[in-house]
């Protein structure tokens, strides 16, 4: 007879959700899903809710995307420590485990660099979204048609998408408070010698024209020193702005730093997993915080859930890397695309990653609530929302 399986996932995010779901389908199958948030969001739409879209198209509320099956329980709840020879996981309780999977995500990281942590923005949560919108409404809302710089760090996919649609937002802002001049400047600010730096230098070449088109003055080969309140130091120079968004460093979830005696790490902080994605018995470890070639990537956050799911089922078939596309959108109806050895650039990219943003909803969403994300997407939102609803 089939047994049936007793699985506690902590994190509500692409790869806990997704082994909740893949689990779920089999009714005898009982999962307890813990997330310190009610929500799950949407990490690829993150640039354009910042820049104007309806906050639905990132954030949907968990019990939206696992309501409808009755055998998996979400608790709310931050797990600080793990005794896995006691199967225990700990936060406000103490939940005890037969098997437990671990996708906690990534956290942002300014590598110590004096100032971020006070004067930048950040668009990882909609707390970070919220505060910079706060931000740029009220610039915009003393009338005043002053320059405006902004600063962007990163140019890795997050910084280039950010910057291909900051231009717009700000100029929709300034139409929608009536501001008739004031001039705007982007910069793209890059420590490594190119855009993009971890793609092909013909698609980097690609992004960097895209940009500039756009009139954004993107700087490679430059270091990022200090942050003061209407400064950014880079190469000894300092750039005068009052806005400054961190797209940069990200690092693994601080929780297995603080359990280290529990987990095997690499030099990065990520967890080493055996060949069935376990770090110890009974406890596996997916998504960002496994050591794997494509860990970082919503994509691969997904193939380790599915993978992890049908070994729980029984398969015993070893992990298996899976290089993910990669669609970036640069401004309006632009984007690129690149896997392997196979790219193109313009519209029909664009298209691509539209049709890419409804499966990547439905991969953990019901088919209506992905409808909801997706058309949410088209939605404007300039002005500060009174509350924000999921
Ligand atoms: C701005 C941005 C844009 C991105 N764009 C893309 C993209 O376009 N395409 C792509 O493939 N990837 C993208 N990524 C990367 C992608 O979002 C991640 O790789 C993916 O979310 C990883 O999935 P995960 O399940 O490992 O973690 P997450 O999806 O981050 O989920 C982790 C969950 O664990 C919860 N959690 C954390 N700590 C605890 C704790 N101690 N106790 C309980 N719960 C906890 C978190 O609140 C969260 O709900 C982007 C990332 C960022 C930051």
């Amino acid at each position: 007879m089939k047994k049936s399986l007793d699985v506690t996932i902590v994190g509500g995010g692409f790869g806990g959700v997704k082994t909740a779901l893949e689990l779920a389908h089999d009714p005898a199958n009982r999962i307890t899903l813990i997330s310190d948030k009610d929500h799950f969001q949407y990490y690829p739409a993150l640039f354009s809710t910042a820049t104007g879209h309806d906050h639905r198209e990132s954030f949907v509320p968990l019990h939206a995307m696992v309501g409808h099956h009755p055998n998996i329980q979400v608790v709310n709840d931050t797990i600080t420590s793990i005794d896995t020879s006691a199967q225990l996981l700990n936060g406000s309780k103490s939940y005890h485990y037969d098997t437990a999977v671990l996708a906690l995500g990534s956290v942002t990281t300014y590598f110590g660099i004096e100032g971020l942590d006070t004067f930048a923005y950040g668009i990882k949560s909609q707390k970070e979204i919220l505060r910079l919108q706060e931000h740029l409404w009220k610039e915009m809302s003393d009338g005043s048609d002053d320059e405006k710089h902004y600063v962007i760090i990163g140019a890795g996919p997050t910084g280039v998408e950010l910057a291909g649609a900051l231009g717009h937002y700000v100029r929709s802002l300034r139409k929608e408070f009536g501001i008739k001049k004031k001039r705007v400047t982007i910069n793209l600010i890059e420590a490594a010698p190119r855009v993009l730096p971890r793609l092909s230098e013909a698609t980097s070449k690609k992004a960097f024209r895209r940009l500039r088109s756009l009139g954004v003055h993107v700087e490679v080969n430059k270091k990022v020193e200090r942050q003061t309140a209407d400064a950014l130091i880079v190469n000894g120079r300092p750039l005068t702005t009052q806005t400054v968004i961190w797209t940069s460093g990200v690092a693994n979830a601080p929780f297995f730093k603080a359990n280290e005696s529990q987990f095997e790490m690499n030099e990065r902080g990520k967890v080493k997993v055996d060949k069935f994605m376990r770090s110890s018995d009974h406890v596996y470890v997916i998504g960002d915080n496994a050591d794997t070639p494509y860990a970082g990537l919503a994509q691969t956050a997904l193939h380790d859930a599915i993978f992890v799911a049908k070994h729980l089922k029984g398969n015993t078939s070893p992990y298996k890397v899976k290089l993910p596309p990669c669609v970036i959108p640069i401004g309006e109806n632009w984007a690129l695309f690149e896997w392997g050895r196979l790219r193109f650039y313009g519209w029909p990219a664009a298209i691509l990653r539209s049709f890419a943003d409804v499966i990547g909803y439905h991969d953990v969403l019901p088919i209506g609530w992905a409808m909801k994300a997706w058309r949410a997407q088209s939605k404007k939102q300039l002005r500060m929302p009174e509350t924000i609803e999921s």
